[in-house]
Parts: structure tokens; C-alpha cells; sequence
């Protein structure tokens, strides 16, 4: 399937018997390897929504990944799209805006990936602000691997590979990010469960 552009998300989005994010989705890549009910489907949803409603140009816009299961993510997505290797999405983004500065660079990508291997990256992307979206999917552990302790798993958590409880402390995302100089940090639950 041939990258979106303005031209076929336009006719796409008139077609009344498409799905609404279709135009944004590669759907020969479906089924997707994500875990019934896991809150990538929910997040990787409303990030799509969230591009299509800001009005930018999304022909202009790619989507890079790393590896693990969010990695999977810039597969899925019918723009420009890079999965990179482990670690590594953010100076592949830092690569594309310094190339392409007009580009609109959108870094999709779980906890170990953006913060354990790939932690440093971080950090510096956020002191330089070089204008980059990230968009960490932090499931607490290494999921796609077998559930091993990560770099953002609780304190006391039992893991695979902590079965007596997670000795060490997680990092603060939000406060990670702050602290490095990113000009915003929101943060939020991939659900919220009815009370
Ligand atoms: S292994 Fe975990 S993070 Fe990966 S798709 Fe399944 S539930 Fe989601």
C-alpha cells in the first residue's frame, strides 16, 4: 500500500464505508501482533486520531520506531514511516528534522526501547528541543520478550526476572523529561476503568 498523502486521505475520509482511521493504517499489515486489550491499540488509535484532527500536513510527516511491541507501530501506519533498531529511534528522528527540518517527526515507541537502551538519546533530544513528538508507550517491563524487569518497572514489582520483588527504583518519566529540558511532558493512562 503506497504512503498516504493530502490527495488519498481526502478521497479515503470520503468513502462512508471505510473505517475513520483506514486512510492512516495499512491494513494489508492486519492482523496486528498486539495482545487483545493491550493499551497500544488504544494509544496507537488515538495518536492516528490525533494526527488526522491537527490539520497538519501529513504528507510532511513521518513516524519512527524502535523494537519491542510498540516498535511494531510504524508498520502499521500508512505515512512515511522507519522501524529502527533497538534504542535507536530518536537519532534516526534527530537525523530526519536535521535533513528535512519542515518535516513533522513523530517517535513512537515503548519504555525500554526510549529509556533503558535508548535513555540517553532521550535525554539529549529533550535538552536540544529540536522539535520532535515522542510518544513513549511505558508498559512497565519488557512485554514483547517475556516480562523482564525494565528500567521503569515499580519498585517491589515481581517480574520474571525479579521474583522476589524489583530491588531498584523505576524512573519518574515525566520528571525524567522535565528535568532534561523537554518543554512538555503529558502524561496519562491508556484507560481509565469505570467506577
Ligand atoms: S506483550 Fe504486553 S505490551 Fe506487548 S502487545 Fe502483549 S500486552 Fe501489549
Amino acid at each position: 500500500m503506497k504512503p498516504a498523502n493530502s490527495e488519498t486521505i481526502e478521497s479515503q475520509a470520503l468513502d462512508n464505508d471505510a473505517h475513520p482511521l483506514d486512510h492512516l493504517i495499512r491494513t494489508d499489515r492486519i492482523p496486528h501482533i498486539w495482545c487483545p486489550g493491550c493499551g497500544i491499540g488504544t494509544a496507537f488509535s488515538a495518536a492516528l486520531r490525533g494526527l488526522a484532527a491537527s490539520g497538519i500536513d501529513l504528507a510532511k510527516t513521518c513516524v519512527v520506531s524502535g523494537i519491542g511491541c510498540s516498535g511494531r507501530a510504524a508498520g502499521y501506519v500508512n505515512l512515511d514511516s522507519f522501524h529502527t533498531t533497538h534504542g535507536r529511534a530518536i537519532p534516526f528522528a534527530t537525523g530526519l528534522k536535521l535533513g528535512n527540518p519542515e518535516l513533522n517527526v513523530v517517535v513512537f515507541s515503548g519504555d525500554g526501547d526510549l529509556f533503558a537502551i535508548g535513555g540517553n538519546h532521550f535525554i539529549h533530544a529533550a535538552r536540544r528541543n529540536m522539535d520532535l513528538t515522542v510518544i513513549c508507550l511505558n508498559n512497565l517491563n519488557y512485554g514483547m520478550t517475556g516480562g523482564q524487569v525494565a528500567a521503569t518497572t515499580p519498585h517491589q514489582a515481581k517480574t520474571t526476572t525479579t521474583q522476589n520483588g524489583n530491588p531498584e527504583a523505576p524512573f519518574n518519566l515525566p520528571l525524567l523529561a522535565f528535568a532534561a529540558g523537554a518543554p512538555s511532558w503529558p502524561a496519562g493512562p491508556s484507560c481509565i476503568p469505570a467506577s
